[in-house]
């Protein structure tokens, strides 16, 4: 596998309230409230079997817990997937998909690669889930330097400022509810041991952890059996 892996998420950088904060992560401001929780899915584009499969790999979160991803063509659809090859895959975390500077013109998330892992993360990110080794306790120790190095150039050519949102910045405990460091989460990037100090490499998960699956239903509530 090369590395850094291609799912490496960037939203993009204007936004918003959220510099960057991640999770067993929430982001507690912007955690949804709804009753029902019904998440309507806009879809921007795609073909009909991506727009299945994307509806298809988000299930777990809806199974785990009280809320549905209902498929829609309402314009202010709380979650807008468009499927754009030159984006990468991003999402804007929680309530910042609709956020009022963002517009329901556009796209809240944005998959270049439908496959399970992908989309878990990036419905995680639509939850209010931020990335898990920015955890407040996230047990590793990352070689900055070489991180920077690596995501500043190609293919990814980040900005510093990407790199620090989305990889080394930790959450504070004013902006973010945790359950404990969980370095099986679907929303931790995986991180090889060249790019840690200390700490054991980071696999990439690929499925809701339980730990995952605890989070939602704390945000959300439990499904009943
Ligand atoms: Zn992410």
């Amino acid at each position: 596998m090369s590395f850094p892996p291609r799912r490496f998420t960037s939203p993009p950088p204007e936004l918003l309230k959220t510099n960057a904060t991640a999770r067993g992560v929430v982001l507690r401001d912007l955690v949804w409230h709804k009753a029902p929780m019904i998440l309507r899915v806009q879809f921007m584009g795609g073909t009909v079997d991506q727009q299945n499969k994307v509806l298809e790999f988000a299930k777990p979160w809806s199974t785990a817990a009280k809320l549905e991803f209902e498929r829609s063509t309402a314009f202010d659809a709380e979650i807008r997937v468009s499927f754009n090859q030159q984006l990468g895959n991003w999402s804007y975390i929680g309530t910042d998909s609709i956020h009022r500077n963002l517009g329901y013109h556009k796209a809240s998330m944005n998959l270049a690669d439908v496959d399970s892992a992908t989309v878990l993360h990036e419905f995680g990110h639509a939850l209010g889930l931020g990335h898990e080794h920015q955890h407040p306790d996230a047990q590793v120790t990352l070689d900055e330097q070489r991180i920077i190095s690596d995501m500043t150039s190609h293919p990814y050519n980040w900005s510093l400022e990407q790199v620090e949102r989305n990889i080394l910045k930790r959450f504070t405990r004013a902006v973010v509810d945790t359950i404990p460091y969980d370095s099986l989460s679907i929303m931790a990037y995986p991180f090889p041991a060249a790019w840690l100090m200390a700490g054991s490499p980071i696999p990439r998960n690929t499925s809701l952890s339980s730990g995952d699956t605890k989070l939602v239903q704390d945000l959300y509530g439990k499904r009943a059996p």
